[in-house]
């Protein structure tokens, strides 16, 4: 992926501190305030609650921050904007909307109202089938009597901005959150809906690439799409500025809001495995990426969309409420209805996870990442294949180093990094950093743009084959290990290196494995100084072969590499169990080290975790006090070299240390 938000002049900029980018004066109240969330997604038929009982249920649940339902395919409110549905269980007279924010607000609960302009109703669809999704058949894309609507037409274009003009004009909210924000490529039941056939998307596809819509998502289409999403973006956030200046914009990309939305969800579709760190990897990587941005990471009670009264285990719950506030991020859960839930055992597992975190709430704002190792992104949102990015967030989550998820380049200059990890392309703004005395440690197949040497050929699956390991020096934790499997793909280049492949040879019968071994010279490893930094460079995917097989083998070359690669040491060292996930966080004049134990994941199941005992951990630094906040306990703290010391006499689910 080349240079995708900034070029290296950016390298120039005088190096600085992460932590708040903007004065506190400047940042919005989402940046300034600890946020305990709660998302209702309520029915047309909850606009008959009674405000006064569903404020004081809030209330009681110790959230701060409401996202409400407030208009788009249904309003919550009497609206009086043509085509605008209101719902017909407000009672008469009433405004369910208005007078639940009135009440909120008296009780310093901040309201985030919610619209969905991705489908309306027939009326509409009768006056203007324009503003409409078309069908490759001409016919419009309905879904229990809901109509999708198009996001080049002028529902959304022009209708939308008149219904956000009427309910901020009337509304103080806190900020707005935007459901579904351009056109599905499937229903709600995964029924595929194809390309918007509208004359809107034909005309202004045929204007921009001069050729009809395709008949499958091309390259152009996706930019188009996502181009349109933009446009649509940026009209509301101007409509926001102008009326409601001090309100956030959630839902939409992360360019343009001003929160990071993500959701940790399950789905009974979904390949296995689980990935047990979802909170912690979506929070990690929106606050790395995005920092003067709060991530908001819901927790989805249920188990998936089909079953939204049905809910996941409640450990699964308390992990991930957990994993968002260990990462910085607001504590934020999503239940569908009010609160009157027929299975009430999430919002009890969250009760007094939020009542803790209302009283400790002064540690819950202003957290800034302070990992000086960073770790590409992966996935579609990134910079590599996902399964090879969870192996290495594995691997860095598991060997206990604080690192910092970024998606993008724009860290470069600003921040202060030790150490760059990547399990996929490497984007070529990185090279100035590695000649001024960046490291960078690669697992892919796929070549940097800098110059290891020629590529000789590319092994796929080589069933049987293996990597020697040359050179105990560079790896000391395997002086008992000679061998590591070898599977996938393996970029072979004319080189030397401290591990050399075994090619395939034969596995079977038992009497003829691997006698006729030829070990060869071509490196499983290749290491070389750029000015004064270094890559390391193994052309295999390394990454992909952990998430999934989990050999210690593979786990200690990234443990050993990486302490070769840190000539100053590590942040943070630890004895702590391989399931107990360590952050490193600023705070104003304090640091934070926060611990997650995450031992009571098993398979498919969540179950409360095994407590640790006498975590001794190491942190780079003088501090004179170490407190740990969730036992109530002041830790004694010893100093060696550079490091202060303490140990955490008992971790169940979370603690937090304050080191001053
Ligand atoms: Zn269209």
């Amino acid at each position: 992926m080349k240079s995708r938000y900034l070029n290296t002049t950016a390298l120039l900029v005088i190096s600085m501190s992460l932590s708040s980018p903007l004065p506190a004066a400047e940042q919005g109240w989402w940046m300034r305030e600890p946020i305990r969330w709660v998302q209702t997604n309520l029915r047309e038929t909850d606009a008959a609650l009674e405000p006064q009982k569903f404020v004081a249920q809030v209330a009681d649940f110790d959230a701060n921050v409401l996202l409400m339902a407030l208009g788009g395919i249904s309003a919550f409110y009497p609206s009086n904007v043509q085509f605008h549905y209101v719902s017909p269980y407000i009672p008469k007279g009433h405004d369910t909307f208005g007078e639940v924010l009135a009440l909120a607000h008296r009780r310093r609960i901040r309201i985030i109202g919610r619209f969905d302009f991705s489908k309306t109703h027939k009326d509409a669809y009768a006056a203007h089938p324009e503003w409409f999704f078309k069908k490759s058949d001409g016919e419009p894309a309905i879904y229990n009597g809901l109509y999708q609507t198009c996001i080049n037409g002028a529902w959304y274009r022009e209708k939308a901005p008149e219904i956000l003009r009427e309910a901020l004009t009337r509304y103080d909210v806190d900020g707005l959150f935007f459901n579904m924000f351009s056109n599905p490529a499937s229903d709600y039941s995964g029924r595929p809906l194809g390309i918007c056939h509208c004359d809107n998307c034909k005309r202004l596809f045929r204007a921009r690439f001069h050729r009809d819509l395709p008949d499958q998502p091309d390259a152009d289409y996706r930019q188009f799409l996502h181009d349109a999403g933009v446009a649509e973006s940026e009209m509301i956030r101007n409509i926001m500025r102008e009326i409601r200046p001090g309100a956030a914009l959630v839902g939409t990309s992360p360019e343009i809001g001003d929160m990071v939305f993500s959701e940790s969800n399950t789905a009974v579709k979904r390949p296995l495995p689980l990935w047990p760190y979802a909170s912690s990897d979506n929070v990690n990587r929106a606050r790395n990426t995005w920092p003067d941005k709060m991530a908001i990471n819901q927790c989805m009670s249920f188990v998936d969309y089909a079953w939204r009264f049905a809910m996941v285990p409640q450990p699964e719950i308390r992990t991930r409420l957990w994993q968002n506030v260990a990462n910085g991020g607001a504590a934020a859960i999503n239940v569908h209805g009010t609160l009157e839930q027929a299975d009430r055992s999430a919002l009890e597992t969250a009760r007094p996870i939020l009542r803790w975190l209302k009283e400790h709430e002064s540690f819950y704002s202003g957290q800034y990442p302070e990992a000086r190792v960073l770790l590409l992104g992966g996935g579609s949102r990134g910079f590599g294949p996902e399964n090879a990015y969870r192996g290495m967030f594995r691997i860095l989550t598991e060997d206990h180093i604080p690192f910092g998820v970024v998606d993008n380049t724009e860290w470069i200059g600003k921040r202060d990094a030790d150490l760059v990890i990547a399990t996929g392309q490497i984007p070529e703004e990185l090279e100035p950093y590695i000649r001024n005395g960046g490291r960078l440690l690669i697992a892919s197949s796929t070549p940097p743009p800098m110059d290891m040497g020629k590529v000789v050929k590319l092994w796929h699956d080589p069933d049987g084959a293996y990597f020697r390991i040359r050179d105990k020096n560079l790896f000391p934790s395997l002086r008992d290990t000679d061998v590591t499997m070898m599977y996938g793909d393996y970029l072979e280049i004319d080189a030397k290196g401290p591990l050399t492949f075994i090619p395939p040879s034969m596995y079977g019968p038992p009497e003829l494995v691997h006698v006729d071994w030829k070990d060869t010279e071509a490196p499983g490893l290749i290491l070389k100084q750029f000015g004064k930094g270094e890559v390391a460079w193994l052309p295999w995917n390394l990454g992909a072969l952990y998430y999934l097989h989990s050999s210690d083998a593979h786990f200690r070359i990234i443990h050993d590499l990486i302490d070769h690669l840190l000539p100053n040491g590590r942040q943070l060292i630890t004895n702590a169990h391989s399931l107990v996930e360590v952050t490193l966080m600023k705070q104003r004049d304090r640091h934070l080290v926060q611990m997650v134990n995450v031992s009571g994941h098993s398979i498919t199941g969540y179950f409360d975790p095994v407590p640790m005992k006498d975590i001794e951990v190491k942190v780079r630094g003088g501090y004179r006090s170490a407190t740990a906040v969730r036992s109530g306990i002041e830790l004694p703290v010893s100093h060696s070299g550079e490091y202060s010391a303490f140990v955490v006499p008992t971790l169940t689910e979370y603690e937090i240390v304050e080191l001053r």
